[in-house]
């Protein structure tokens, strides 16, 4: 029961931070319970409290790297991967990310990229992939992420690469890889 509710309460501070009250009455349960909650969520590193509020903890080390590269993380491309026991993992790029969840799918429960054009972050599911094109930022074969598939489409006709949806985005890192391509241009 407990460790279903916190369970739970990590996937509310996925989305924002809250504070004690709101969670209790989320649940319907006392501030009491809640605290006892978070104190067990604090000792395993989860989340910490600031100004009133609980948020998920910002990991270091294991999470200010790349999990597949070992890359540091630059904050312009970074995938952040939420694993079903509740780890908050990093990707140095989408390129990163997706090969991430080829290896580790059953254990991610989310994953969120950022739109190459807004910088916003858009879950990896439903947003729209270039694969393979020309430049590339940070691992090759490159993937670019878009909010939209009109964007995607827009920016494969200047730059090419495929413009894939998650699985395909997938399949085709995997497939370039498997053939050893090399990129002609590096920004
Ligand atoms: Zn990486
Ligand atoms: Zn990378």
């Amino acid at each position: 029961m407990g460790k279903e509710r916190r369970r739970k309460i990590l996937e509310l501070l996925r989305e924002r931070e809250r504070t004690p009250k709101e969670l209790a009455d989320y649940f319907n349960v006392s501030l009491m319970t809640v605290y006892r909650d978070i104190k067990e969520l604090e000792k395993e590193g989860l989340v910490e409290r600031k100004h009133g509020t609980i948020r998920l903890k910002e990991e270091e080390g294991e999470g200010s790297r790349c999990v597949i590269c070992s890359k540091e993380i630059d904050g312009r491309f970074n995938v952040i991967i939420f694993t079903k026991d509740g780890r908050k993992l990093q990707a140095c790029c989408p390129h990163c990310g997706l090969m991430a969840f080829r290896k580790m799918g059953e254990k991610i429960e989310t994953m969120m990229m950022k739109d190459f054009i807004s910088c916003n972050p858009v879950s990896a599911l439903s947003c729209w992939y270039v694969v393979g094109s020309e430049i590339s930022p940070c691992c090759t074969p490159p993937a670019f992420v878009f909010s939209t598939k009109e964007l995607a489409q827009k920016f494969s006709k200047g730059f090419g690469g495929k413009v894939l949806d998650f699985e395909g985005a997938i399949e085709e890192i995997h497939r370039l890889m498997s053939l050893g391509t090399r990129v002609k241009l590096t920004l």
